[in-house]
């Protein structure tokens, strides 16, 4: 297990562009693995990506309670509806507001193998999918939010 520092808001590296990934290496899989043990370790996370490792890669981790995605160079290739959901980041502690997203959402990837796959996300996986690939765009979703909410913490 290697769970790494999670970036937080104010560091610059989280408003910058990720580079895609040209080789799935040792590096990159050992990455994978270790943005993994960061999500879980994080308790509450349900999305992971590498820019908030410190690493401008384009690669994200998700887990909405269905199992772990990895993706690797995810892009949005269709997209429709809207709906609202309240968010978090593992990168601004403390901080919930409502964003709309699209109801759903198919995202093209490369798995750790290098295969192309599509996923569809609807729900929480739509947002979460949405919330993360900002992230490789050094986009913060505080920027989005409509409205800010007040979540007891547990
Ligand atoms: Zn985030």
């Amino acid at each position: 297990m290697a769970i790494r520092n999670i970036v937080k808001k104010g560091d610059e590296i989280l408003t910058k562009r990720s580079k895609e990934v040209k080789e799935i290496n040792s590096k990159i899989l050992d990455l994978l693995d270790d943005m993994r043990d960061t999500l879980y370790s994080s308790g509450n996370g349900v999305g992971l990506a590498a820019p908030q490792v410190g690493i401008l890669k384009r690669i994200v981790v998700i887990d909405v309670g269905d199992g772990l995605i990895e993706l690797i160079n995810p892009v949005i290739v269709e997209q429709e509806g809207e709906q609202d959901h309240v968010e978090g980041c593992l990168s601004i502690p403390g901080v919930y507001g409502k964003v709309k997203r699209p109801a759903r959402v198919v995202v093209e990837y490369l798995d750790r193998n290098g295969k192309k796959r599509k996923v569809e996300g609807t729900d929480l996986l739509a947002v979460c999918l949405c919330h993360e690939i900002d992230h490789l765009d050094g986009i913060l979703f505080d920027q989005k939010v409509y409205e800010f909410v007040d979540v007891e913490n547990e």
